[in-house]
């Protein structure tokens, strides 16, 4: 059934309250406003869209909310903003609501200081982000959320990487107590790992360096009995970890949820891929049963 519409759209401006690394790479940024008083997180897994400010503009250009909630037509305005003012729009989760408070803490994974990758508009704002600094957000909203629902099945897998983490941990968290668990999460190295709170069962592993979920879980003994499954980081490597549960496991393709959180050498405005295409569609058969 598709989401009811909510009575107003959820588009929300951010001010940095506070910065501070959580491993050497990764960094929680606190975002306050009166815009979070009404914010609800409904589970684990609560993703928004984030609206990062052109160079020279210290806060993002954005479409006042529709009048009539309607999301498309708030889109539309927003493309239509000329392009040197629109703002980046990247995809985030969120990792922990204080509604006392009324703030939120969204982890970012800054990337690029290889030779591999480059550095976005999204990781460059990140590593340069000050108390005071303003962003637009977009969520959470269920026009973009899948439901995640752990402890429906006899034991969870989760596999994530850098950037997904900070998602897989709000998952670990939301265990029910002495669930079974499994997660496999890649990281450049040691000094990237987290302890994650939960009340399940969890055993992590922790991957390094260019160790992905795919090759882990491929040559992993996995639990007996029917798994739910959560998959979330470099699109390519997801599917791959998605087709062998599926194809060569046999796991039910309904209880296996995936999201591919970025592309290796494009960037999230860089128009989808045939890969891509094939994903939605193969999401659109599992949601369909
Ligand atoms: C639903 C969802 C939730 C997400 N939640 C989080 C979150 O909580 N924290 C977080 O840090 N990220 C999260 N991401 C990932 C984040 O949106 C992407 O990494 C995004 O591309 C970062 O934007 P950017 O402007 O830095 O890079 P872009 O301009 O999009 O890309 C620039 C270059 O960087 C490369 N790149 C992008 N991401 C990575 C990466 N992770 N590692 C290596 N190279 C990369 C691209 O291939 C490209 O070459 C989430 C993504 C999704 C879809």
């Amino acid at each position: 059934m598709p989401p009811s519409p909510p009575a107003t759209l959820p588009v929300r401006r951010l001010r940095v309250v506070a910065v501070r690394p959580v491993t050497p790479r990764s960094v929680r940024v606190t975002f306050g406003g009166d815009s979070l008083a009404d914010l609800d997180l409904d589970g684990p897994d609560q993703q928004v869209k984030l609206y990062f400010p052109r160079p020279g503009r210290s806060e993002p250009v954005l479409p006042a909310p529709d009048p009539a909630a309607d999301v498309m037509r708030w889109y539309a305005a927003y493309a239509a903003i000329p392009e040197a003012e629109r703002p980046w729009m990247r995809s985030y989760t969120i990792r922990a609501h204080d509604p006392g408070a009324t703030t939120v803490d969204i982890d970012f994974y800054p990337h690029g200081d290889d030779d591999r990758t480059e550095e976005g508009p999204a990781t460059r704002w990140a590593r340069a982000a000050r108390p005071g600094d303003t962003l637009g957000m977009f969520g959470p909203s269920a026009y973009f959320a899948t439901p995640v629902t752990v402890g429906a099945a006899d034991w969870t897998l989760l596999a994530a990487d850098g950037c997904s983490l900070p998602a897989l941990a709000t998952v670990a968290e939301a265990l029910p107590p002495g669930h079974r668990a499994l997660a496999f999460v890649q990281v450049t190295d040691a000094a990237e790992e987290q302890a994650l709170d939960t009340a399940g069962d969890l055993t992590v592993h922790w991957l390094r360096g260019d160790v992905s979920p795919a090759d882990a879980v491929r040559g992993a003994a996995l639990p007996p009995g029917t798994p739910y499954v959560w998959l979330a980081g470099e699109a390519g490597a997801v599917r791959a970890l998605r087709r062998h549960l599926v194809e060569e496991r046999g796991y039910d393709r309904r209880a296996v949820h995936f999201t591919g959180y970025w592309r290796r050498h494009l960037t999230q405005d860089d128009a989808p891929t045939p890969e891509d295409f094939a994903e939605a569609r193969e999401r659109l058969a599992a949601a369909e049963g």
